[in-house]
């Protein structure tokens, strides 16, 4: 027997979408779409708002590969950062992740995920051709590794290695104070920052 509605299908659709959420199921997207609901002059008319602009505005920075409103984005524009380092990182999480722990004061490039020849991801999925380039042109001392501890992002990592091998640059990654197999997004800020503190030659 056919599950009856108990809305019309513009709550369904609602709902359906916020069960798609990472950390939220069906139940708590039920739960959240009732909140938006009842709060909707407090909440949901301002989120509705919030995401029409997302949708209009933001973009892919084309130098370092993160999300924002302007090309370049905010922090490849701030030239009060350190313009001779540059933090690799696999995800836009990580480089919030690593500003938050307020670890480091440089630019970034985030790779968009890691090699795994199993998933069928090779070199041309991730943003690596701007990477080299960028290492090739700009006047960089450092490019740190900041890569997740797992199998795919250390075979990333020695790919890039290899990659820059040709130039005159230093590359470190984090310390192993990082857990095997740990996402940077999931680290406290203490451990991030001192991982990058101790980070190593590669
Ligand atoms: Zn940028």
């Amino acid at each position: 027997m056919a599950q009856k509605s108990v809305a019309g299908p513009e709550i369904e659709r609602l709902i359906q979408l916020l069960a798609k959420l990472p950390g939220l199921g069906p139940r708590s997207a039920r739960r959240a779409a009732l909140h938006l609901i009842k709060k909707k002059d407090q909440l949901l008319v301002p989120l509705a708002e919030a995401m029409g602009v997302a949708v209009s505005e933001i973009g892919i920075c084309s130098t370092c590969g993160t999300v924002d409103t302007s090309d370049p984005c905010t922090i490849c524009a701030d030239t009060k950062r350190d313009q001779s380092v540059l933090v690799v990182v696999e995800d836009v999480a990580d480089l919030w992740a690593l500003e938050r722990a307020g670890a480091v004061n440089a630019r970034y490039h985030v790779l968009g995920g890691t090699l795994s020849p199993l998933d069928g991801v090779g070199p041309d999925d991730l943003n690596l051709a701007t990477l080299i380039d960028r290492c090739a042109n700009e006047p960089l001392d450092e490019i740190i590794l900041a890569i997740n501890a797992t199998v795919e992002g250390q075979t990333t990592a020695h790919y890039i290695m290899d990659q820059l091998s040709h130039l005159e640059v230093n590359v470190t990654r984090l310390a192993h104070g990082v857990p095997v197999g740990g996402e940077l997004d999931y680290l406290d800020e203490g451990t991030l920052t001192q991982a990058l503190k101790a980070r190593t030659q590669f």
